[in-house]
């Protein structure tokens, strides 16, 4: 990968560099590497045009679905049993042709909720992605504006660390209690 400037020539590129605690003239090389092409980026939201998986998902999730299913069996059961009225007999006791269908319902959805899992696991990484691109712009260009201005670039830093310390004992904290 060919850079347009050289981090040498560019003294708020020489802070950033120094941010990760070396100066290896890498400022985001491993990090860069990271970020999706692309093409990547127009499979997910080509993806994420297919619903189908997520509204079948949604109605099996609400009252709705199991008014359905109650309804459904207890008719199918109560006819098949000569009760309540209903008189058909086509899947007598103990109803295999009721059997089957729900076992082939319970396969489709299951494989229809670990496709809508799937979609919103790809949706959640596409937005980190765009959240990471978005947060190094900043970095970058807070670092270049801080600069410009006559910063003090160490002190800003020192307080970045304190800070991100600080975070983190708290998110251990908070994992371990
Ligand atoms: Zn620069």
């Amino acid at each position: 990968v060919e850079e347009k400037s050289s981090p040498h020539s560019c003294p708020a590129c020489s802070v950033l560099d120094a941010g990760d605690g070396s100066s290896d003239n890498q400022i985001y090389g491993p990090i860069i590497g990271h970020v999706r092409s692309e093409n990547s980026i127009i499979s997910v939201l080509r993806r994420a045009e297919d619903h189908t998986a997520d509204r079948i998902t949604q109605f099996a999730g609400t009252m709705r679905f199991v008014y359905v299913h109650i309804i459904w069996f207890s008719v199918w059961v109560l006819g098949n049993l000569g009760l309540a009225g209903l008189g058909f007999h086509f899947d007598r006791f103990p109803f295999g042709l009721l059997t089957l269908i729900v076992s082939l319902e319970a396969i489709f959805l299951a494989t229809f909720v670990m496709i809508s899992q799937n979609r919103q696991a790809a949706r959640s990484e596409f937005r980190a992605e765009l959240d990471f691109e978005n947060n190094l712009r900043g970095e970058i260009w807070s670092v270049h504006i801080g600069h410009a201005l006559g910063i003090d670039v160490a002190h800003v830093e020192d307080i970045v660390t304190e800070a991100l310390i600080a975070a983190r004992a708290r998110l251990k904290d908070h994992q371990n209690g």
